[in-house]
């Protein structure tokens, strides 16, 4: 095998294994979702109401490792709250699965073919090891906010594809502004996202962690679809603050959020929202 055939043979694994985590182990190339061309007239569309339904499942595991993350979702009941979640929120035109499963690596992903958003058991026990390692005082809660995270961000692939959004922009911080968008921006009815400014922190802090471990910079994947472990964390640090920069101030104060970037995350908060409730708009089920 040449030298070509073996990078288009590795091409073609990273499109089948491809996933959303983002850390530099896990970096890979995205089975895109299709269909991202988009119709001129979605956003004017009245959508009829839809039967469709988000259904939460937990395959089996056998690893020690997947064992220990399905521990934590079920403990949680982490898959049928973030189902209710999307139920109580968007009409879908058909059922989407959202799972959780063995992987074989910890990763996170959508796929269009199937319409299943997994959620790998090995990603949250990672984040749960990763957060225990660093000292978190409750690395579980950490750990399954990170989760939560990650679980918006496949749902911001879900949603672009389902409803054949227009978008610009890299299609992999498009996805982390809609997990942004659902912690932060309140909803439909006004109310904030239970938790949501600690899930945001929690997420920031495990890219932190994530870029920590990448060791050398010249070996980052700067070819990859994601930001950086370490961009993302401070895009999480931009929305937090630019959600409410007066209850956040401290995060500027602290020297975490440098200023030169904090100066426009309330404008970059504000204009990705608006963006998402445009996008979503039309989708969004009627307050009972
Ligand atoms: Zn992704």
């Amino acid at each position: 095998m040449n030298k070509t055939t073996t990078a288009l043979a590795t091409l073609s694994v990273l499109l089948v294994t491809a996933g959303c985590g983002g850390s530099t182990s896990r970096q890979a190339t995205e089975n895109s979702p299709s269909g991202n061309q988009s119709s001129s007239n979605t956003a004017a569309t009245i959508e009829p109401a839809s039967s469709g339904r988000m259904n939460p499942r937990y395959e089996d595991a056998e690893t020690p490792e997947a064992q220990q993350g399905r521990q934590l979702m079920t403990d949680a009941k982490l898959l049928e709250a973030l189902a209710q979640q999307v139920n109580d929120t968007l009409n879908l035109p058909h059922d989407v699965a959202v799972l959780g499963k063995q992987c074989g690596e910890p990763n996170d992903y959508w796929d269009p073919n199937t319409n299943e958003i997994t959620l790998c058991y090995e990603d949250i026990q990672q984040s749960e090891h990763r957060f225990a390692a660093s000292g978190n005082p409750d690395p579980v809660v950490a750990a399954t906010d990170a989760t939560t995270s990650g679980f918006y961000h496949e749902l911001g692939h879900a949603t672009l594809a389902i409803y054949q959004l227009a978008f610009t922009g890299r299609e992999e911080d498009v996805a982390d502004q809609l997990s942004a968008f659902m912690l932060l921006a309140p909803g439909a009815d006004g109310k904030p996202y239970p938790n949501g400014v600690r899930m945001a922190t929690n997420t920031a802090q495990d890219w932190k962690l994530s870029a920590k471990e990448a060791g050398d910079a010249n070996d980052l994947p700067f070819w990859d679809g994601h930001s950086m472990d370490i961009t993302r964390m401070y895009n999480w640090e931009c929305w937090i603050y630019g959600s409410d920069p007066t209850a956040n101030a401290n995060m500027v104060a602290s020297g975490d959020l440098p200023e030169d970037r904090a100066g426009n995350c309330e404008e970059e908060f504000q204009n990705m929202s608006k963006a998402w409730q445009q996008m979503l708009g039309p989708h969004l089920k009627k307050p009972s």
